[in-house]
């Protein structure tokens, strides 16, 4: 029997719409009837595109009248509601948005529009991005296909969670601290984090401006690369927007696919970054893979980054500064929600009335620490102390990258934890980054692959690969290479042993 058309990868989807083999409507019809079977219970998507088939339907014309089309033309995609999105609502997983459809599409929207990929919908996730697991998200938390009682971790967890229950082969999100990549750690997806500027933040919700980035969610690393190549590139609408020309992530995939060897690659393991703290089944399989790299050639280095231990609390320093003046924007008067205080009250009574109930508990925590570390007195103290610390932690990666072509680590220091077990504790919440932060400090492009399950409890880890500044490529490259050596050890890919969704 064929494989339902759900299961099939971007790349797979997209050979098949190009030889003829199926149309668009039947890729997206097959991926709305998933949608429609699982969703209640995994709760992905707060919005469903009305438009997906007309727009399935058009790319199917555009085909048959020998329009030459991209490579992923046809193929249906999921966009986390931090993205702006004509004509769809953009919540950012706040009340405070509820039903606000944006005028203009985001800059990656309109890429993928361009490149006929069918928009599904959008994903769920913790509010303005702040959180491990989506249960800071007013509309309800998402819940992790492999355990429903489990977190899909977030930011992103909706789309983190649509790609690892097959409701959509591809899916874009935003990293300010590990958004993608922890979230693909816990489902056993492939999350990036592009170099800082190397894709636009034109339309993304700003959470923290200096470390925010947006970047693909996939079942492959092929698929992730070629999702990079259509949003990647200059964007004249974001003033901190690389000017570069990129190389072809998709080749850099295919090649890595191939190469047999990694002699002459030197990986550095991070000694701050394999700590004694994570969960066992997590240690036991990132040095299993080190030993699958270096079997395969690679000299494996440990690099020394000695400055990366206070990168969570320079982080809970800079990111709700950032965010405590992105979001002043919130106001009552330009977007969404308005309450009226009963009796009416000043136009400054109209805006508390609505930052009270349009934001959650976590906002409120970030705006006030962060308002706070700004404020006249404490800003040399608090966010100039942050901003040195994040001068170190860039130096400690430029040291390592010294010793090392790429960095690795785990992606996340344990498997998916119960939705509820971290909640009333931020603390802990916030450690869920600890291996994440250091590359949104400094920049630089990180990936998470799935690396097995864990022994302990069967739920899937993740290996983050890092590599300097503009060079993307290289994640694509050794990632897929991994991703090969892992399959032909286990002699099927991760996602293929999920627990089948009813
Ligand atoms: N979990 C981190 C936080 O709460 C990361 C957020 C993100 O990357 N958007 O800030």
């Amino acid at each position: 029997m064929a494989a339902a058309l759900n299961t099939l990868t971007a790349a797979e989807l997209s050979d098949k719409l190009a030889s003829g083999d199926v149309s668009s409507v039947e890729v997206t019809q097959a991926h709305l009837d998933r949608i429609a079977a699982v969703d209640a219970d995994v709760h992905a998507f707060l919005h469903l595109n009305e438009n997906a088939l007309d727009t399935a339907a058009n790319v199917d014309a555009k085909r048959k009248a020998g329009e030459k089309l991209g490579p992923l033309a046809g193929v249906p995609i999921a966009i986390k509601d931090v993205l702006c999105t004509l004509g769809m609502p953009s919540t950012a997983g706040s009340r405070i948005l509820e039903g606000w459809v944006p005028p203009y599409d985001a800059t990656v929207v309109a890429r993928l529009r361009a490149a006929n990929l069918v928009l599904l919908g959008k994903t769920n996730m913790d509010e303005f991005a702040m959180g491990s697991s989506t249960e800071f998200s007013a509309y309800g938390a998402t819940h992790n296909p492999w355990d429903l009682d489990r977190i899909p971790g977030g930011s992103g967890g909706g789309s983190a969670a649509a790609v690892a229950a097959f409701e959509t082969p591809i899916a874009l999100g935003s990293d300010t601290g590990g958004s993608i990549r922890q979230p693909a750690a816990v489902t056993g997806s492939v999350g990036v984090k592009p170099t800082y500027g190397g894709v636009s933040r034109y339309g993304a919700i700003a959470l923290a401006s200096s470390l925010d980035q947006v970047g693909p969610v996939s079942r492959t690393v092929l698929d992730a690369a070629l999702v990079h190549d259509i949003i990647g590139g200059h964007d004249p609408r974001d003033s901190t927007s690389l000017t570069d020309k990129w190389p072809s992530f998709a080749e850099a995939a295919r090649a890595g696919a191939q190469q047999e060897s990694l002699k002459g690659l030197r990986i550095g393991v991070v000694k701050e970054l394999d700590a004694p703290g994570f969960q066992a089944g997590v240690s036991q399989r990132f040095h299993e893979t080190l030993t699958l790299l270096a079997d395969a050639g690679a000299e494996i280095v440990e690099v020394g980054a000695p400055n990366f231990e206070y990168a969570v609390a320079a982080y809970y320093l800079i990111l709700p500064a950032e965010a405590s003046s992105n979001l002043a924007k919130f106001d009552s008067v330009r977007f969404g929600l308005r309450v009226n205080p009963v009796g009416g009250g000043t136009v400054e009574d109209v805006m508390a009335a609505t930052r009270e109930q349009g934001f959650g508990p976590e906002v409120k925590r970030r705006i006030i620490l962060g308002t706070y570390a700004l404020s006249a007195g404490y800003y040399d103290a608090y966010y100039g102390s942050a901003q040195k610390v994040r001068t170190l932690i860039q130096r400690d990666f430029s040291a390592a990258f010294s010793q090392a072509d790429v960095l690795v680590s785990p992606a996340a220091p344990t498997t998916a934890f119960r939705l509820g077990e971290k909640l009333e504790d931020p603390l802990a919440m916030y450690l869920n980054d600890v291996t994440t932060i250091p590359a949104n400090l400094a920049g630089i492009p990180g990936m998470s692959l799935p690396m097995g399950l864990a022994p302990e409890d069967g739920l899937p880890t993740g290996i983050q690969i890092m590599a300097p500044a503009r060079a993307d490529d290289r994640l694509y490259k050794l990632g897929a290479t991994l991703e090969r050596l892992l399959v032909d050890k286990w002699g099927h890919t991760l996602l293929s042993q999920a627990p089948a969704l009813s």
